[in-house]
C-alpha cells in the first residue's frame, strides 16, 4: 500500500529532510532520473523499496550534461505521469528541480572524469560524463542516500559514477541493476517516445545486433575486432540505422584488449532518424556479476 510521496522543490527542503531520515536512524535509497518515467525507472525504486527505509527519486533534465545540438529542449517531461509512477512504486519522496535552483549565478565547480569517460559515449558527447558526473555528486550531498541505484541500460555512466563514488570517498553503495527491455527486445528508454512507428519497428535490430555479439561470444570468440565486426555487420541489416559506435571493450576499465578474457561488455549508439538510442550487454562472466 503506498503512502502519500511528498514533492519538494528546494535544495533547503531536501536537505532538511534528509537531515530527519538519517537522524531517525533510517537508510535512504535514491533514484535520480530526467523524467519521462517507465517501468525501468520503476525497477530501480521498487529496488530502493525493497531494501531501504525511505526512498527517494529526483527528476531534473540537467542541462549541463547535453551538447548544444542534443535535445535539451525536446527532452520529453511529464510531471502529473511520472508522479504517479513513483506514488506507485512506493517512493516516499520526489525531489523535482530547475537549472536555477542547482546552477545559481557564480556556479562555476565541476566533477571531471578520468579515462572510463574517454571512450564510447564520452567520444561521441563531449563534455556530457563531465555534466552527468558533477550533477549526481551534488544530488548525492543533497539526498545523504545510503544506496544509489543506477540501471546497466546507461553502463559506462555507472562505471563512471561507481568510480567517482570510490575516488572521491563519498559514503554509499552503487548499485546497478539490469536493463528493462520491451517484449521484442528494445531497451526502455524516455527517447523511445521520440520515435516514429515505422522506426520503433526498425528499433529492435540495436539489440539483435548486441545478441549476434552474445552469441559469437558464448561460441568462444574472443577477438575484440572480429566481435565487434559481427554487431557492426547484424545492425547493417537495418539499413535506416546510421551507427555512431558498435563496441567491444572490458567491461571493468573500458580499455580495448585485443582479446578478451571470461567477460567483457558490447556496447553501441545508433540513430533513427534524429534519435540516438543506446544498448549494451554484458558478455560472459560479466554478465553473472551484476546486481
Ligand atoms: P534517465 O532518466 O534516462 O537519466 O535514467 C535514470 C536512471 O534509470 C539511470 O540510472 C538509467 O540507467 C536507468 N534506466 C533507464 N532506462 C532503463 C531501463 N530500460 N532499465 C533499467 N534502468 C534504466
Amino acid at each position: 500500500m503506498p503512502g502519500v510521496m511528498r514533492t519538494l522543490e528546494r535544495i533547503a527542503d531536501l536537505r532538511a529532510a534528509s537531515r530527519e531520515w538519517r537522524a531517525s536512524g533510517r537508510t535512504i535509497g535514491f533514484v535520480p532520473t530526467m523524467g519521462a518515467l517507465h517501468a525501468g525507472h520503476r525497477s530501480l525504486v521498487e529496488k530502493a523499496r525493497a531494501e531501504c527505509d525511505v526512498v527517494v527519486a529526483s527528476i531534473f533534465v540537467n542541462p549541463l550534461q547535453f551538447g548544444a545540438n542534443e535535445d535539451l529542449s525536446r527532452y520529453p517531461r511529464d510531471l502529473a505521469g511520472d508522479q504517479a509512477l513513483l506514488a506507485a512504486a512506493g517512493a516516499d519522496a520526489l525531489f523535482v528541480t530547475t537549472p536555477a535552483e542547482m546552477y545559481p549565478p557564480g556556479f562555476q565547480t565541476c566533477v571531471v572524469p578520468g579515462a572510463l569517460a574517454e571512450p564510447l559515449c564520452g567520444a561521441s558527447r563531449p563534455g556530457h560524463f563531465r555534466g552527468v558526473l558533477t550533477v549526481v555528486a551534488k544530488l548525492f550531498h543533497l539526498v545523504a542516500p545510503h544506496v544509489a541505484y543506477f540501471g546497466q541500460k546507461d553502463f559506462q555512466q555507472a562505471r563512471l559514477l561507481q568510480r567517482m563514488v570510490a575516488d572521491l570517498d563519498f559514503d554509499l553503495v552503487l548499485r546497478m541493476l539490469p536493463t528493462l527491455r520491451e517484449a521484442d527486445g528494445l531497451a526502455m528508454s524516455s527517447r523511445n517516445r521520440y520515435l516514429s512507428a515505422t522506426e520503433r519497428a526498425q528499433a529492435p535490430a540495436l539489440p539483435r545486433a548486441l545478441q549476434a555479439v552474445a552469441a559469437a561470444f558464448d561460441a568462444g570468440e574472443r577477438s575484440r575486432t572480429a566481435l565487434a565486426a559481427i554487431g557492426t555487420a547484424a545492425l547493417a541489416r537495418e539499413p535506416a540505422f546510421r551507427l555512431d559506435y558498435l563496441e567491444v571493450r572490458d567491461d571493468e576499465t573500458l580499455e580495448a584488449p585485443e582479446r578478451l578474457g571470461a567477460g567483457g561488455v558490447v556496447a553501441a549508439a545508433a540513430f533513427l532518424g534524429t534519435t540516438r538510442l543506446i544498448d549494451n550487454l554484458l558478455l560472459g562472466a560479466a554478465a553473472r556479476r551484476l546486481g
